[in-house]
């Protein structure tokens, strides 16, 4: 039986970049120096990094912020509220 497409049952791996040394086609890490093999690999760290830093900025402070907004709001109402009982007061 031929096997089709494919050459024989070779040593498939992938060499580091950094420090040449041999790993598995399958591995996504140097097993030697441990630097990612592969830029998919590399990228997705990257966008690990930065997912809490996006939950930050998206969620938590905008929850800070309108709760901010919402407080100077509200003193804001109280004074003018104030400020128009006092009116009335002199008025009446
Ligand atoms: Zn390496």
């Amino acid at each position: 039986m031929k096997t089709v497409g494919m050459t024989h049952e070779q040593f498939k791996t992938q060499v580091c970049s950094v420090c040449r040394h041999e790993n598995a086609l399958e591995a996504e890490f140097c097993l030697k120096c441990r630097r990612p093999l592969s830029l998919k690999t590399l990228i997705k760290m990257e966008e690990k990094k930065k997912e809490p830093l996006r939950l930050i900025t998206s969620d938590v402070t905008e929850q800070m912020v309108q709760k901010k907004v919402e407080e100077i709001l509200a003193k804001h109402n109280s004074n003018a509220q104030a400020q128009a009982k006092k009116e009335k007061e002199v008025t009446s």
